[in-house]
């Protein structure tokens, strides 16, 4: 809480824990946590969430307090290390790091080695007993605090990017490399970086007009304001903004105690997962480097070691010899940490460790990210262990990772025929095809225009998230799994190969080479991301096939179990209805009838009925549709063998139906039999300024009783054919119970025609309802009710005449209203609950009083959307339709929901 002066900013790690997660950022509170649980974690301390607020809002300036607090905790860490910051004879040296609520990886700045001056390296050489380890770390230091402290957060930008601070220190290393015949940074001597440090403070003050400073708490300020600073850095806004992180969170500052995984071959650093995050496998899965700093790992400008013989790479790594292998006590100390984290935390772990001189240290934990197979895999395990109960594990899926599982891959058959060109690590799984573009901003550009295209980079840096959104895949040319781009690649669940080592890619030519084969951009490709192939060309994908995923099928099973609302599918053809039934759908909520007018040449009869000038006439047209919609019909009740099936009667505009344009219109004249006159003249007769609101829905019916009718007899006709089938006729756009009623005497006198004509046998059985989507019909829906059977709330149309947006045009101006958050999401996409929600819970409060057992559905777009789903579960509806692929999140989600409930 803040208090005027008196707000505590500063947290050691030993005060907090995993619940003070919104204060001190999810890396703080986890290091809280492990020092709670007696882990060996390097003392430190935290600089509140809040502290970031106040920093911006005094201008970039460290609140009243914070520096007071900062140096009493430093004392504390002293205390605890048996060493002082800035101590000539034994230096305790800090990292700077950052820490936001949600992690952010590699979006925000740090700093290591905080400490390090001309007073502090004697004391630190003596310590280490190693000189060229620590004038390593002072020109990692000088590199790192003059990019990210002096030169990001102070603002300063070069027009050449080569003039930055961090290219031209490379480039002075580069020139003592050249001089003296290294490949590698590992052959440059004591004497070496020694000479280079002095250098490069040399070019600091030529680039950045002052000095790098030599003063420990000068150095620790500053990269508590640069960390800070870093928060409204361009790519953490860029990330926010994809993963709707919130500005106002702000980022924590870790403050820590360094510990070195670079002070020779005792000395290792490494990153692991407590299970693996490509496919949720029970197994220790993690990369580690022997005599390196944690960056080394992530950056993946070297191939990291496997953590043990599960985690090698066939071609990769399987030649190094793993941590398990190479310090097996060491090892075993983290596989007991790894059991004690799981148990703890009973979820899959992202975890951090550096091992000084033989003796672990554990950097970081936190819940790891996992693409949607993994999650649902890793849920279902973890809840047949005991870890975690049924409620834990449903929650824990988001309903968009099942998603994931649904998605396509890459042909099987056409794999075996088609090039590899190359191969690299699996990091992200499913198929993806599309052109090759070399950098992100191309792949946000082509993406705009309609391609689709496979971003392919040496490396990825956090720079290129929004390229890396836009692409269908991702490929890399370095890097491990843990490596920018997989990491991306797992959160958003995208197809990734990573460490493709065999890729030459030249930016400036702007060529891939592989096997060989030298690719432009422009050039096809295709991603196989389980197994980590890159095939040439474009191959073809085939949908893919969760059946086959018994995780999956648990995991549904327990959904299933635990839901209340019902799950139906909006299927127009019986193909559809099929794949929806096999991903679960209970029946169809919404079969749209006008997209039977346009199959083969019955389009033909329909201009015929339109243009009919007599009733007829009309009925003639209509009785060539008749038997074809009787055997759609039939079709549909077959393939949901008994599953009730909504159907609702026409709706869309007749102009719909007619051609706009001269030469379609030349064709119908001819087809007709009729002048092009006539045709143009009827065209124009049916134009409208507001179709929408226009003579579409049931005031078609109203208008050409003939229509209803025939659509009438052609589903009874089919349900009297089909044994079992359930039809529930709908009509659309009701407002006033007496359109109701005036279609439903149609059907009814149809019914009744039916009955006489095939007397003797049974005859099926029919509902008749409506759908609710004008306003005027939610809220006179208790008249409504005494004569539906049911109502389905069309959300689609109920949010464009409750809000006044037009469905078609409300895309150019409903971005602007989410962006300034008059609206939280676009209400086509989630339910507007306080407005549209309001008159749906209008609606179904007075239907069901009108008609106590009054079903009750949803059919809009609404019905696949999670947090919509919410809603329909909490306003007590029966069930939820929507698109065939959206049925498995339908189930899961209203699974959740009722758990939301309990
Ligand atoms: C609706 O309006 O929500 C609906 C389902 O019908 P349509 O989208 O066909 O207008
Ligand atoms: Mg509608």
């Amino acid at each position: 809480m803040r208090v005027k002066g008196r707000t505590k900013w500063v947290y050691l790690f030993s005060e907090g824990s995993a619940k003070m997660v919104n204060l001190l950022g999810g890396k703080g509170a986890n290091l809280a946590e492990m020092t709670g649980l007696k882990m060996p974690v390097p003392p430190g301390f935290v600089i509140s969430t809040e502290g970031c607020t106040a920093y911006f809002e005094s201008g970039g300036k460290l609140p009243d307090g914070m520096v007071r607090q900062v140096r009493k905790a430093m004392k504390e860490v002293e205390k605890a290390m048996s060493r002082r910051f800035g101590d000539p004879d034994d230096p305790l040296l800090v990292s700077v790091r950052s820490g936001a609520r949600r992690s952010m990886p590699g979006m925000m700045e740090t700093v290591l080695n905080v400490g390090l001056c001309t007073a502090t390296i004697p004391g630190m050489i003596r310590q280490s007993g190693n000189e060229r380890f620590v004038y390593d770390a002072y020109r990692r230091l000088i590199t790192m605090y003059s990019d990210v402290v002096m030169e990001k957060a102070a603002g300063v930008e070069h027009k050449d990017e080569e003039m930055a601070v961090r290219p031209q220190l490379e480039k002075l290393m580069d020139a003592v490399k050249k001089e003296k015949g290294y490949k590698l940074d590992t052959e440059l001597t004591a004497e070496d970086l020694k000479g280079l440090c002095e250098q490069y403070k040399v070019r600091v003050r030529e680039v950045l007009g002052k000095g790098f400073p030599d003063d420990p708490w000068e150095q620790l300020w500053g990269g508590i304001g640069a960390v800070f600073q870093s928060w409204r850095g361009k790519r953490a806004i860029a990330y926010r903004q994809v993963e709707g992180i919130p500005e106002e969170w702000g980022t924590a500052v870790n403050v820590q105690t360094m510990v070195f995984g670079n002070m020779g071959n005792d000395s290792a650093t490494g990153v692991a997962f407590t299970r693996d995050p490509a496919t949720g496998d029970l197994h220790f899965y993690g990369e580690w480097l022997v005599n390196a700093q944690g960056e080394d790992v992530v950056a993946g400008i070297r191939t990291p070691n496997a953590l043990n013989n599960y985690c090698k790479q066939p071609g990769l790594n399987d030649r190094l010899p793993s941590l398990e292998e190479s310090m097996p006590d060491l090892y075993k100390q983290l596989v007991g940490i790894r059991n004690t984290l799981e148990a703890h935390y009973r979820d899959m772990q992202d975890i951090e460790f550096t091992i000084e001189r033989g003796r672990l240290w554990m950097l970081q934990t936190r819940t790891g990210k996992r693409n949607g197979t993994a999650a649902i895999r890793m849920a279902v395990d973890m809840m047949e262990e005991g870890l975690i109960d049924e409620k834990a594990a449903l929650l824990r899926v988001k309903p968009e990772q099942v998603d994931e599982l649904l998605h396509p891959m890459l042909d099987p058959a056409a794999e075996k025929n088609a090039r590899a060109l190359a191969r690299g690590l699996a990091a992200g799984p499913g198929g993806a095809i599309g052109k090759i573009v070399l950098s992100s901003e191309r792949a946000h550009e082509q993406v705009g225009k309609g391609e689709k295209v496979i971003l392919v980079r040496m490396e990825t840096s956090p720079e290129d998230v929004k390229g890396m959104h836009a692409a269908q895949g991702i490929l890399t040319a370095r890097g491990g799994m843990t490596s920018h781009a997989a990491l991306v690649a797992r959160g958003w669940g995208k197809c990734c190969i990573v460490g493709c080592g065999e890729l030459d890619i030249d930016y400036q030519a702007r060529t891939v080479k592989a096997d060989g084969q030298t690719l432009k951009e422009g050039d096809w490709i295709s991603l196989n991301g389980t197994k980590g192939i890159v095939y040439e060309g474009k191959l073809s994908v085939v949908p893919a096939d969760p059946e086959k995923n018994p995780w999956y099928k648990k995991l549904m099973e327990v959904a299933d179990n635990t839901r209340r609302l019902g799950v139906r599918t909006n299927a127009d053809r019986p193909i559809d209805a099929e794949t929806a039934v096999r991903f679960g759908a209970e029946g169809i909520g919404l079969c749209r009838t006008e997209h039977m007018f346009f199959e083969g040449d019955r389009i033909v009869s329909m201009r015929k009925m339109i243009l009919a000038r007599s009733v007829e006439k009309r009925r003639k047209a209509l009785d060539e549709l008749l038997p074809l919609q009787r055997e759609d019909f039939i079709g549909i009740f077959k393939a949901l063998d008994g599953r009730p099936a909504t159907i609702r009667f026409l709706d869309p505009p007749l102009h719909e139906f007619v051609p706009h344009d001269e030469p379609g219109q030349k064709e119908m004249a001819e087809a007709m039999g009729v002048s092009l006159q006539r045709i143009k003249e009827k065209v124009e007769s049916l134009y409208e300024f507001n179709p929408m609101l226009g003579h579409r829905g049931c005031r078609l019916g109203i208008t050409y009783p003939e229509i209803t009718a025939m659509q009438a007899r052609a589903v009874i006709e089919a349900a009297y054919e089909v044994k079992g089938a359930q039809a529930e006729i709908m009509i659309p756009l009701v407002g006033h119970v007496k359109e109701l009623i005036h279609q439903k005497k149609i059907i009814l006198e149809v019914f009744d025609q039916i009955k006489k004509e095939k007397k003797g046998q049974k005859a099926p059985e029919i509902k008749i309802g409506t759908m609710i989507e004008v306003p005027r019909g939610a809220v006179t829906a208790d008249e409504i009710a005494a004569e539906a059977e049911f109502f389905s709330f069309g959300t689609n149309d109920l949010t464009q005449m409750g809000c006044g947006f037009s469905r078609d045009d409300a895309g150019k101006f409903l971005k602007e209203y989410v962006k300034l958050g008059i609206f939280e999401k676009d209400p086509f996409e989630t339910l507007d609950r306080e407005g549209v929600g309001e008159l749906v819970r209008i609606a179904v409060e007075k239907g069901r009083k009108a008609r106590p057992n009054l079903k009750l559905g949803i059919c809009g777009e609404h019905g696949g959307d999670p947090r919509s789903i919410e809603f329909f579960h909490q306003v007590g509806l029966d069930y939820v339709s929507c698109s065939p692929f959206r049925v498995p999140i339908a189930r899961l989600a209203a699974a959740q929901a009722a758990l939301a409930g309990k």
